[in-house]
């Protein structure tokens, strides 16, 4: 869950992904999605504070849309910003060039490349690509094809500790989950599937592909459904009806008492380096219940990856955990993953070096 307060220490005026107090001085607002720590105080005083003042708030287009259906006013605000081309922006005087980069957590998310005569700087927000992904974006190079250098990563840090070294890829874990699924309600019509999610966010991707790959809609209760439903990309996945329904969120009630009933538990957080296996099942009393990898954030290990590829000078932490033990663990790992980072720079360097010395058009000098 993001702890970020807004500010990009770099670029004075603006602010991403918080909308509390602190930020009542800046003059542009960026929204990577719309995850509620993602927008804190944006319905408490934060909304108002843009209108009145007049102020952008820039964000993708689908995001935009969620924002339209949930409060039309605001949207008038927001600024809808080309995804992978740079878009220029002047604040405070400041021009600054913003890329937005898709970040494989949520429908709508996206990354924030920032750029200024001083700086560059990428905030991730909250975000689940591999390095492959990175290669496919023309924003993180320069004209020769050379990595671009990168000041600063505010990074999501959900899962950098190394007790998360490797989740499943997220198409494999929906095969469990939409294995699952048919093989359980095709076994008899009384069957039924409680889905049991830990967060009251987060699961667009999960509905998405349940209804698509299971063809069975959804009942989830009225306050997530009013959620949900600002999602354009969820339109038809949820059943109106109970009665219409064979898999349910935990929480609503079942028209028929005595359905029998398989849980599974689609979470990341009880998978670390002791869980090796993507899926373990727990019976009792209550009947069984299948515990699925799955991450919408990156695991240590593409974290990793993905620090070693962008080689920034620095990393700021934008999810700090309860525990300060953690916390101080954390940083350490960035610390040696920016260490890491720079001796292969370094490696890679010397290797350019000798490629080049043999096949240098000059002669070599025999003095
Ligand atoms: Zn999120």
């Amino acid at each position: 869950m993001s702890t970020f307060k807004g500010k990009i220490d770099e670029i004075p005026g603006i602010s991403v992904d918080c909308f509390l107090p602190n930020n009542y001085d800046s003059k542009a607002f960026f929204l990577s999605h719309f995850h509620s720590d993602h927008i804190r105080g944006l319905y408490e005083d934060g909304a108002d504070f843009i209108i009145k003042r007049n102020l952008p708030l820039y964000t993708s287009a689908l995001t935009k849309e969620i924002i339209k259906r949930k409060n039309p006013v605001l949207a008038e605000q927001v600024k809808e910003m080309d995804i992978k081309h740079p878009n220029s922006v002047t604040v405070g005087g400041i021009i600054l060039s913003v890329t937005l980069i898709p970040a494989g957590h949520c429908p709508g998310s996206v990354m924030f490349l920032f750029e200024t005569k001083a700086s560059r700087i990428l905030y991730t927000g909250d975000y689940r690509i591999g390095v492959s992904d990175v290669r496919k974006f023309r924003s993180f190079y320069d004209s020769l094809g050379n990595v671009k250098k990168i000041d600063k990563i505010y990074l999501d840090t959900t899962f950098f500790l190394d007790s998360y070294p490797m989740f499943p890829t997220r198409s494999e874990s929906m095969s469990v989950i939409s294995k699952l699924i048919t093989e359980w309600t095709s076994r008899d019509e009384n069957n039924v599937i409680v889905l049991q999610l830990s967060a009251n966010y987060g699961y667009e991707c999960l509905f998405k592909d349940i209804y698509a790959m299971c063809k069975m809609k959804i009942y989830i209760d009225e306050q997530n459904l009013e959620l949900y439903s600002l999602i354009p990309q969820l339109d038809g996945c949820f059943a109106i009806d109970r009665h219409d329904a064979r898999i349910f969120c935990k929480n609503v009630p079942f028209p028929i008492a005595q359905r029998h009933i398989r849980f599974i538990k689609p979470s990341a957080f009880r998978w670390t380096n002791s869980e090796k296996k993507a899926t373990s099942l727990k019976n009792d009393n209550e009947g069984e219940t299948y515990y699925v990898c799955y991450s919408t954030h990156a695991s240590y290990e593409e974290g990793l990856a993905f620090i070693n590829c962008l080689k920034p000078q620095q990393i700021h932490v934008c999810v700090e955990r309860e525990n300060p033990v953690e916390n101080l663990h954390i940083k350490q790992l960035i610390h040696q993953a920016l260490s890491a980072a720079t001796r292969t720079n370094e490696a890679k360097r010397i290797k350019l070096f000798n490629v080049k010395s043999q096949n240098s058009i000059y002669p070599i000098s025999k003095s």
